[in-house]
């Protein structure tokens, strides 16, 4: 009997693929969650007339993780729950950074890279030429997002773009993370070719065939009428909600409050013994692991203390996440998906989403506010109230947007280890953990995100990868 161990929403779409290839084999499975509810960091709170996300908010329809989540939406029944945002959406062409005082508006298209827009001092396509001057720095296995971005294109889009975007995907720091992370085929063109233009004009010759049967019915509604990111009606917690119904309907059992506390591994590694309580154990012939990585690490320190470090060392971060509703209409004076704010800048925020303008059929004015992440400890300490949290949140919205009115609802979350830190070296510590699990043949598969992408889109298609690549008989 396999076991899936965590209930979020990669652990809940491991037992949706695992009863779906073993549907006419009567396969048993199981599902063990240590909390009271499945869905994991998916959390949304659907008042009367508005909506709080204290987690992610809107998925990519974008490349083969998009219409793979897409597919499973289509699959479970919930397409007539999505909600759109088209490219030519104005939170899709609006995305602005705070930077020496000012909210600018970062450059579209073609002809906005054309133009010298502040806080750049030059027009966005001259990276392009910073790239063909540059020197290339060879012979790197890895390096930091800002480096590479300031070696190839120049230090203000290391500033001023992709600074603040890691704020945004990851909480975290451009120095810090690799640029696997996001620009890894960038990276090989650099180490094969040279340089990024120059690998782009080589591989322009040499096109690879993409897979394109991947789309499901959805996944190309999605293509055809362009959208640019999308949501779900009722908060992006119907997803994982619904692929639990489809679970219960196929009689899947599982169990809430059932935190596991020890993982080991006997009879020839063939069998894995999971604790639950002092007395209380199952025995399954495979585990799927959608835990972070860090809790794995701690439930494998006796049995493989070698492996438990390194999962352990994967960094993760807190994050808070504000959520304020203003019953005023029209507070915010540029329509926008919202602004981030690079981290020079030295204020204790990552970042504002405008809610109600991605989703107007709300009531007044609804914002979240993004703090902490790389530097939550530096701003707020080891345990910040969330009166103090909501209180630094307020005051920078005061400053940067000018809105003077308290809320008339708010949601503080404090969301502690929610986002795993991709270090430079990431992918190699990956590579390591694998290679010791296929060498002890281990009967444990990862799925999450800890390993192969932090997004929505990348913790589903990992556990699509983690259920085809195995085989149960
Ligand atoms: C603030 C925030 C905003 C985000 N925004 C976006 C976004 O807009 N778009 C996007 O694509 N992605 C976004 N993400 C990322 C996305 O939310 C995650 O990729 C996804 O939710 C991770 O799912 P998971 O199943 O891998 O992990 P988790 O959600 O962490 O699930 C792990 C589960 O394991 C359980 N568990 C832990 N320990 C044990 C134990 N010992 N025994 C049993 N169970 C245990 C936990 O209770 C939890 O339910 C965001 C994340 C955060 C935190």
């Amino acid at each position: 009997m396999p076991i899936v161990a965590g209930g979020g929403l990669s652990g809940l779409s491991a037992a949706y693929y695992l009863s779906k290839k073993y549907s006419k084999s009567c396969l048993k499975l199981l599902l063990l969650e240590g909390s009271d509810r499945c869905g994991g960091w998916v959390k949304s709170d659907q008042r009367a007339d508005f909506l709080f996300e204290a987690g992610p908010r809107t998925i990519r329809p974008k490349g083969i993780p998009g219409a793979n989540t897409l597919n499973l939406i289509e699959d479970i029944g919930l397409s007539d729950a999505v909600l759109p945002i088209p490219s030519d959406h104005v939170a899709a062409r609006n995305r602005m950074i705070y930077a020496n005082n000012k909210l600018h508006l970062l450059p579209s298209n073609l002809m906005g890279a054309l133009v010298t827009k502040p806080p750049f001092s030059k027009p966005l396509a001259m990276a392009l030429l910073h790239d063909l001057k540059s020197k290339p720095k060879l012979n790197l296995d890895d390096d930091s997002m800002y480096n590479f971005v300031s070696r190839r294109f120049g230090k203000e889009l290391a500033d001023y773009a992709i600074s603040p975007m890691l704020c945004g995907i990851c909480a975290g720091d451009a120095k810090q993370i690799s640029v696997k992370f996001l620009l890894s085929h960038l990276f090989d063109m650099e180490q094969k070719h040279g340089g990024v233009v120059k690998g782009l004009l080589k591989n322009a010759f040499n096109k690879s065939k993409r897979n394109a049967n991947v789309l499901g019915s959805l996944a190309q509604k999605a293509k055809d009428e362009k959208w640019n990111i999308y949501s779900l009606k009722g908060g992006l917690e119907v997803l994982p909600k619904a692929i639990e119904k489809s679970l219960e309907a196929n009689n899947i059992p599982m169990y809430t409050n059932h935190k596991i506390q020890e993982i080991a591994f006997y009879k020839n590694n063939q069998k894995v013994n999971i604790k639950v309580k002092d007395d209380y154990a199952f025995c399954s012939d495979h585990l799927y692991s959608c835990l972070p990585a860090y809790k794995l690490g701690e439930l494998l320190d006796k049995s493989h203390p070698q492996l438990s470090g390194e999962l352990k060392n994967i960094p993760f971060v807190n994050v808070a996440v504000i959520n304020l509703q203003y019953d005023a209409e029209n507070l915010l004076k540029q329509s926008a998906f919202g602004f981030l704010v690079p981290p020079m800048e030295k204020l204790p925020i990552l970042g504002v989403i405008y809610d109600s303008c991605c989703f107007p059929n709300q009531k007044g004015t609804v914002i979240t506010v993004m703090m902490g992440g790389k530097w939550f400890e530096e701003y707020f300490g080891d345990k910040p109230s969330e009166s103090q949290m909501l209180e630094v949140a307020e005051t920078q919205i005061r400053n940067i947007l000018h809105i003077e009115d308290r809320p008339d609802n708010y949601k503080v979350n404090i969301l502690e280890k929610c986002i795993p830190q991709y270090v430079v070296g990431h992918h190699d510590r990956v590579k390591r953990i694998r290679k010791y699990i296929q060498d002890k043949s281990l009967p444990l598969s990862l799925c999450g995100s800890s390993y192969d992408g932090v997004g929505v889109n990348d913790v589903i298609l990992s556990a699509l990868t983690a259920v085809e690549s195995t085989n149960l008989t």
